[in-house]
């Protein structure tokens, strides 16, 4: 099917019990057993559950990977949750090659977290393979990328990694959180594991915390479904159907905000107030080739510097209405927030460091015209 289809329907068969054309929550931790070991394919709610199964089912297939390919998906606790997993396929020794302006959660958690248990780590400009190529390391065992790139909405060119990779027998781990399988399929430019936070877009109604992980590669995704189990931060059955509900307008949702998203930047790059605007979908934007090649549509991201600096950005960011002040993204609300004091304090004083003075818009589906008056009366 294609994907709008498999969105609703991948996974989501009628319940057979029951005929429910929604997947029921199953809010149970154990399933009773014919004998001791046989049982429907369940026996305790860690290791696998209905809900969260038909998610795993739709996620993976919304990334081209189909039910009964060797593939599939793991459904998480949290975009963190899917992160510490491929923290767990690590050991001492080992190194991970990190994107220079990557999600400031990701850069905490191997830089301070796994650090201190004796994983190496680096961070490279990821928009040219030949520093990728130059970054890698006889010890490197995950190369990982983030495109388009929060806050900097820069571009990385998956197929080019992919072949570093490919060349330096590495894990390429794409965090798609941004982009959305909408708008851009990973796997199908040869990345091994597509990260989510489906806390973003994929929930995309800012009322749940979850992750996932897909793969096409039967052996990693073995290691992942022993390693979930094994460590536990699952998506529980609430939050799993959460994610499947949101998963269902995810196309027309993703077409909304690139629209919207598209008519403000070219609006902020037209505003005597602003210096800078990043956006993937505007003509301005030094990779929009690569944007036209590995995007659907530009997305609903913005990042933009005002005239003024930090005092222009932090009077900006609490003079709008309909722009709530706040970190997060991929709701159908619009939301500002100036990253260097928010999402990405953690990373300040590293090289992965953000202007103080960046503003970053996470564009909602609200009526772009309100949209609009509210940016131009904040900007006045
Ligand atoms: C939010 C986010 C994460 C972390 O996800 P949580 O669900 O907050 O744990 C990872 N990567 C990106 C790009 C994100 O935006």
């Amino acid at each position: 099917m294609r994907f709008e289809t498999d969105a609703i329907h991948a996974g989501q068969e009628p319940d057979p019990t029951t005929g429910a054309v929604v997947v029921p929550i199953y809010a149970t931790s154990t399933y009773a057993q014919e004998s001791p070991g046989v049982h429907l394919g369940y026996e305790y709610s860690r290791t696998g559950n209905p809900t969260r199964r038909a998610l795993e089912i739709a996620l993976a297939a919304l990334e081209g990977v189909r039910e009964g390919s060797a593939g599939g998906a793991v459904a998480t606790s949290s975009g963190m949750g899917a992160t510490s997993i491929i923290g767990y396929t690590l050991k001492p020794g080992d190194h991970v090659l990190l994107p220079n302006d990557a999600y400031g959660g990701t850069f905490r958690f191997f830089a301070r977290v796994l650090a201190e248990q004796g994983v190496e780590w680096s961070a490279v400009d990821m928009t040219e393979q030949r520093l990728v190529r130059t970054a890698v390391r006889p010890n490197t065992r995950v190369i990982w990328a983030e495109t388009p790139t929060n806050p900097m909405l820069r571009l990385v060119d998956i197929e080019a990694v992919a072949a570093v990779s490919k060349e330096a027998g590495t894990i390429l781990v794409v965090d798609n959180t941004f982009a959305t399988p909408f708008l851009q399929q990973p796997l199908a430019l040869g990345a091994d594991v597509v990260l989510h936070s489906t806390t973003k877009y994929l929930g995309g109604h800012s009322d749940v915390v979850g992750g996932a992980l897909v793969t096409r590669d039967p052996d990693l995704f073995a290691r992942l479904e022993y390693l979930i189990n094994a460590a536990g931060p699952i998506a529980g059955p609430f939050d799993s159907w959460l994610v499947l509900r949101g998963l269902k307008t995810l196309a027309v949702r993703m077409q909304r905000h690139s629209e919207n998203a598209l008519k403000i930047a070219e609006f902020l790059e037209a505003h005597p107030s602003v210096m800078t605007v990043n956006y993937p979908g505007l003509q301005s934007h030094p990779q929009r080739d690569l944007a036209a090649r590995q995007m659907l549509t530009g997305g609903g991201m913005i990042s933009f510097r005002p005239h003024g600096g930090i005092e222009a950005a932090n009077r900006i960011s609490t003079a709008t209405k309909l722009f709530f002040l706040a970190e997060s993204l991929g709701g159908v609300e619009s939301l500002i927030e100036v990253p260097a004091s928010m999402t990405h304090a953690s990373v300040d004083g590293t090289a992965l460091e953000v202007p103080p003075d960046l503003i970053r818009l996470s564009v909602g589906i609200e009526h772009v015209d309100d949209l609009l008056e509210d940016l131009d009366r904040a900007l006045a």
